[in-house]
């Protein structure tokens, strides 16, 4: 099933997102844990692709066996940077040979070798031109893209990456899901400034339930998101106890997740970081609101 056929709907629905291995042996352990989410059927659950290559040949098997078996529509994340124009194609006749519908366009994240090298020579620099090869390759992908409610860390500012979102959506995506973030006001703040700007299409907010004092900081590192105050002092009491910081970052996400349905949000990602209890938890949590 495409996603574009229900996202934007008022109803409360919930996806997850969820991480291939990143070793052969652990294959089988994060299979079962996708199952674990699936089975508590969510709306949709979207596969995470290694930029660098590492587990990026899991993403398509874990996103079909997830659609096959539990018959939960499957959004598979593809990366561009570093990548041929060979590989991309292989990569996406691998897709409809799987039979995958929806797919996250992505540019992938800069390490230090790629900042270095010569971005001139690149066959894709930005995921504007992954959305474009998909949609010329004559596939009929649901295309979905990234946006940062607290600007991306690369843009030197708010007006000129929502200008970018914009001629990355016009390619072809038909929605749009988020960078996490702890503060609901920022997306609501930038939800604002994208459909003033005529960005259109559905946005999913993407929650992450911190669950450990650890995770904070890798968290802020990978996002650059910015911890409300109320967080932070979660983390100051419970950050030492891993099963009450457990049960408090699965409290603020549910809050967050509530507070987003309440101001009109039906779609709402939650990183679930292969954590089907976490999974659980949340949607236990939600059990009379997603009725
Ligand atoms: P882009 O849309 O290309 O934007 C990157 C930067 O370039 C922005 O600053 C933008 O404003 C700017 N820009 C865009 N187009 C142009 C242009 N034409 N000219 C000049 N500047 C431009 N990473 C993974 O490796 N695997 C994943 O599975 C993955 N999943 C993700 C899912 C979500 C929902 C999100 C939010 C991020 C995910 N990431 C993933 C991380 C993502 O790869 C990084 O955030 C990356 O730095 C940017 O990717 P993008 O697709 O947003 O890039």
């Amino acid at each position: 099933m495409k996603l574009s056929e229900f996202l934007g709907r008022e109803a409360l629905s919930l996806s997850f997102e969820v991480f291939p291995p990143k070793t052969d042996s652990a294959f089988e352990s994060v299979k079962a844990a996708t199952e674990e989410i699936a089975k508590l059927r969510p709306a949709f659950m979207s596969v995470t692709y290694g930029a660098g290559g590492g587990t990026s040949r899991y993403t398509l098997d874990i996103a079909k066996n997830i659609k096959q078996t539990y018959g939960v529509p499957t959004l598979a994340h593809l990366t561009c940077v570093s990548s041929t124009r060979e590989t991309v194609a292989a990569k996406i006749a691998e897709m409809r040979e799987a039979g995958i519908e929806n797919v996250m366009a992505l540019r992938g994240d800069l390490t230090p070798e790629l900042e270095k090298g010569d971005r001139s020579t690149w066959a894709y620099r930005y995921a504007v031109d992954l959305v474009r090869e998909l949609r010329a390759s004559g596939a009929d992908f649901c295309i979905g893209g990234a946006c940062y409610p607290e600007v991306h860390p690369e843009s030197h500012n708010q007006k000129e990456d929502i200008l970018r979102l914009k001629e990355k959506v016009e390619a072809g995506c038909s929605f749009l899901t988020t960078q996490m973030f702890f503060d609901n006001n920022l997306f609501y703040n930038f939800l604002y400034k994208i459909r003033e700007a005529g960005i259109t299409v559905p946005v999913i907010p993407g929650i992450m339930p911190i669950t450990n004092g650890k995770q904070v900081e890798r968290a802020v590192r990978l996002s650059g998101s910015l911890m409300p105050q109320r967080f932070k002092a979660l983390v100051d009491k419970f950050g030492e106890n891993p099963a009450a910081m457990k049960q408090a970052g699965i409290a603020y996400a549910t809050d967050q997740i509530i507070d987003l349905y309440a101001n009109g949000i039906g779609n709402v990602h939650v990183y679930s970081m292969n954590n089907p209890d976490v999974a659980a938890a949340i949607m236990a949590n939600l059990s009379d609101i997603l009725g």
